[in-house]
């Protein structure tokens, strides 16, 4: 993993992020009591800026936080971060808490300024034998909590899941509740199933992914049929191609599920359409103001 990039905002002030201290009273520390986003960013600028933007002011909604800055101001933030860090393609990641209240208090007291943070990381492409390969991942029972439409800094349960596919090698975990996919520990899955792209319906059991959007309208653009519905364990696993898809990594095949080929092994065609078709859009991207 390479180093973040070295100035952070915190709560108003750009800092080396070596440098950077929040209280212990905390309450994103104490009760992981904020939301967060990770923007990519290529060729200096942010992609799907207004996405990720609309989805952070869902998931503070959900939390029942007021926004607490105007678009125009976290726009201004996030040019100056990564104006002062020099940054190409990043991975920006931006958190807001509840803030620091002096003692420890379940009920939160109201008025309390909350704490905004904010840094990025380099954001290498897939590397060439990703691409070439495609990831492992393994299926594991969902054992998150009931509201999965928040992007919530409580990821435990993430990190516990995510590290079930760690032994094997593996890179993704694909969750499972009631027979269903649901999605990654850290992504959006799809399926391609009897030549159609299978996305499960957003709920508050999934995330609705920025990057799934994107793979969407792809789909649309190089002509590959899609439809929205709940996806099987068993559609799952006799899938023609499953792919992941993320701000962080963007859209990768998944070739080997559990230990077995998904398809025949390797990246399937109408993965590689969208691969390409999200090359081109991308460079699209890099020419329009955000
Ligand atoms: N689902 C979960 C649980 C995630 O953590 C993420 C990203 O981190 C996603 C889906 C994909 O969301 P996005 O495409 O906006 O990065």
């Amino acid at each position: 993993m390479a180093e973040p990039l070295p100035i952070c905002y915190l709560n108003g002030a750009w800092l080396p992020l070596r440098e950077a201290r929040i209280s212990p009273l905390d309450r994103g520390f104490l009760f992981a009591d904020g939301v967060y986003e990770v923007i990519p960013v290529y060729d200096g600028r942010p992609f799907r800026f207004a996405a990720h933007f609309d989805r952070l002011t869902r998931s503070l909604d959900g939390i029942r936080m007021r926004d607490p800055h105007e678009r125009a101001d976290w726009h201004a933030i996030v040019a100056e971060l990564l104006q002062r860090n020099d940054a190409t393609n990043a991975a920006l990641y931006l958190q807001v808490t509840r803030g620091a209240e002096y003692g420890r208090n379940h009920a939160p007291f109201p008025d309390v300024p909350p704490t905004i943070f904010a840094f990025c990381s380099p954001l290498p492409d897939p590397s060439a034998a990703t691409l070439e390969r495609g990831i492992a991942a393994v299926t594991a029972i969902d054992t998150r909590w009931s509201r999965c439409d928040i992007k919530s800094v409580a990821l435990l349960a993430n990190v516990l899941l995510r590290d079930d596919a760690t032994p094997s090698g593996a890179q993704e975990t694909i969750l499972l509740r009631d027979g269903l996919m649901m999605e990654g520990s850290s992504s959006t899955v799809h399926a391609v199933i009897d030549g159609v792209l299978v996305t499960p319906p957003n709920s508050e059991r999934i995330l609705p992914g920025t990057t799934r959007s994107v793979v969407e309208e792809l789909a649309d653009r190089v002509d590959l049929p899609r439809v929205t519905r709940p996806v099987t364990e068993a559609e799952l696993r006799n899938a023609a191609e499953v792919w992941v898809a993320s701000s962080g990594r963007p859209i990768l095949p998944v070739t080997q599920l559990d230990g077995r080929a998904v398809g025949d092994g390797k990246p399937g065609p109408a993965w590689r359409k969208i691969w390409q078709a999200f090359l081109v859009y991308r460079n699209e991207c890099a020419k329009l103001p955000w």
